[in-house]
């Protein structure tokens, strides 16, 4: 077990959609493993699987203060939302840019453990707002996606100047 390198936008990894998983095998345990261990090392809340390279509709998050309570979906799909909130937002795959986009309040969400259990997890807060942006990762969907076209404009001038700057 040992972390990841994370795929870094403007990789299309990341905006290809994900396959469903149809069989959850040693492999799919080992993909889990793998993304607690670099959404660790990385310092994230959250990790989809496209973000370590595999199109596959699995999902980490830890929004503990003492980061013990990592916890994992496969094929997690939204079933309930309630309310809206404005907040700051910012990804592994796109460091060191924030910005702020609306997201649902509450979520319901549905999916399955690595023992084939169906789950569902009530969120709000932090969690809440993690668990939309993991699963709109499973769906090729950025962040930056949903900015506002003059805060998209943005980002695409930041972006050039950042990249020029890095390489
Ligand atoms: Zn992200």
């Amino acid at each position: 077990m040992a972390p990841k390198a994370i795929v870094l936008y403007p990789d299309e990894i990341l905006t290809t959609p994900s396959a469903e998983v149809s069989k959850i095998d040693e492999e799919i345990r080992l993909l889990v493993d793998d993304m607690i261990e670099t959404m660790y090392a990385a310092n994230g809340i959250g990790l989809a699987a496209p973000q370590v390279g595999v199109l596959k509709r699995v999902i980490v998050f830890d929004t503990s203060e003492d980061r013990t309570g990592a916890g994992h979906l496969i094929n997690p799909v939204i079933i309930e939302h309630e309310g809206e909130v404005i907040s700051e937002e910012g990804c592994l795959s796109i460091p060191d840019y924030r910005d702020t986009i609306t997201r649902h309040e509450i979520v319901k969400v549905a999916g399955l453990n690595l023992n084939g259990e169906k789950i569902e997890i009530s969120a709000g807060d932090l969690l809440s707002r993690c668990l939309q942006h993991e699963i709109d990762h499973i769906e090729g969907v950025l962040f930056i996606d949903r900015l506002s076209k003059i805060k998209r404009d943005m980002f695409n001038k930041w972006f050039k100047k950042h990249r020029s700057e890095r390489f």
